[in-house]
């Protein structure tokens, strides 16, 4: 008879990665930690929101069917291309879940989304993390030679979550051609809408799903349509793909109310737009301000900028909580922060002053 004297989680669970926190033990004034959007929803998507709540006593559609139609129709796509969940991590868990598992391998770049190595590990698979190139960039020869014949899926994030830089289209037709077509590949373009590649038309998506089936791109309404709070992302794939997808996500994942927002959220072209502005904006003149004072900070085409400034960085987050805001520290490499509030820039600038003044190295 076994001792143990409480139930005892499948052995992989107490090895998992944690998912790290916004540092400090006041409620900051600014949070620039999370990639959060600065802006309220808009009174569209707050009409919704209310609406939809007015009737939440119902279960939502099975398989997030108003989204899906709204999306199959501003994407260019067929419906059976969608999946949708509870924000694109639920979405990238049930592809992990349904691609691979143990004995497969998954490839990444690391640094990058935090949530890779945790998914990839709870769905059984092996985590290979590829360093960064020079630059903060996917180093994407040695991601394709990092390929071998266990892998299942390679992910890629552009622009990539923390360094913000992107892949240019023909970086990413080139390390689709190499990858072997067995293999799902993962676009995470989370921070898409901030970037001005490319790579945001529909016509593009289309047509690299056309030649590419093994491709997933992942998107999220997170971030540039600010419904973080309320859980909502999908992925566009091949109709053969994303079926699999399905069979193994949980019905009724998307809830009603996140539902509504975000076919609401996706129809307001001005609010998103707006959002995109103030981002551009603010990271403009932000990276420009820090490079002024002297720190090296890579291109970013998302809602944040990446400081890696090394052994500083814990001091570096120390002094922006000290500033009322709080930043997002990966001790020893960088501290990612979020920009959107003209705010929380400036509390960000007088920090970095703070920092510099103490005597601490860019
Ligand atoms: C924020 C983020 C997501 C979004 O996750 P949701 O579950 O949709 O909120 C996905 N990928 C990356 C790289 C991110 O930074």
């Amino acid at each position: 008879m076994m001792t143990h004297t409480r139930p005892a989680p499948r052995p992989l669970v107490a090895s998992l990665p944690v998912y790290s926190k916004a540092g400090g033990t006041v409620p900051p004034r600014w949070r620039a930690s999370s990639n959060e959007s600065f802006l309220p929803p808009s009174p569209a998507v707050l009409a919704a929101i209310e609406e939809a709540a007015s009737h939440c006593q119902r279960y939502p559609s099975l398989q997030g069917d108003p989204l899906v139609a709204a999306l199959s129709a501003q994407l260019g796509v067929a419906p059976e291309q969608l999946v949708t969940g509870a924000g694109s991590l639920a979405v990238l868990q049930q592809l992990l879940t349904a691609f691979t598992g143990p004995g497969t391998e998954v490839v990444f770049a690391w640094r990058s989304y935090e949530a890779y190595p945790i998914l990839v590990r709870l769905a059984g698979a092996l985590d290979v993390a590829v360093p960064l190139a020079p630059g903060h960039r996917h180093d994407l020869d040695a991601m394709a030679g990092a390929i071998t014949e266990s892998t299942a899926a390679v992910i890629l994030c552009s622009p990539n979550n923390p360094t913000g830089t992107v892949l240019a289209d023909a970086e990413l037709d080139a390390i689709l051609d190499r990858i072997p077509p067995h293999i799902v590949v993962v676009l995470d373009q989370a921070y898409l809408e901030f970037t001005d590649d490319t790579g945001a038309s529909s016509a593009r998506i289309v047509a690299l799903l056309a030649n590419h089936p093994n491709l997933v791109i992942l998107r999220t309404f997170s971030k540039a349509y600010g419904l973080a709070g309320l859980r909502a992302g999908y992925l566009v794939t091949h109709p053969d793909v994303a079926a699999h997808v399905r069979a193994v996500s949980p019905p009724f994942g998307l809830n009603a109310v996140a539902e509504a927002a975000a076919v609401a959220a996706l129809a307001d072209d001005a609010a998103l737009a707006a959002n995109v502005a103030t981002v551009v904006e603010g990271r403009t003149a932000l990276a420009t301000a820090l490079a002024d004072r002297g720190l090296t900070l890579p291109d970013s085409g998302a809602n944040f900028l990446w400081l890696p400034v090394g052994d500083g960085s814990a001091s570096l987050e120390m002094a922006c909580l000290a500033e009322g805001v709080s930043v997002r520290c990966f001790a020893g490499e960088g501290v990612r922060v979020t920009v959107g509030s003209r705010d929380a820039e400036a509390a960000v600038l007088r920090a970095v002053d703070a920092w510099l003044a103490a005597g601490n190295d860019r």
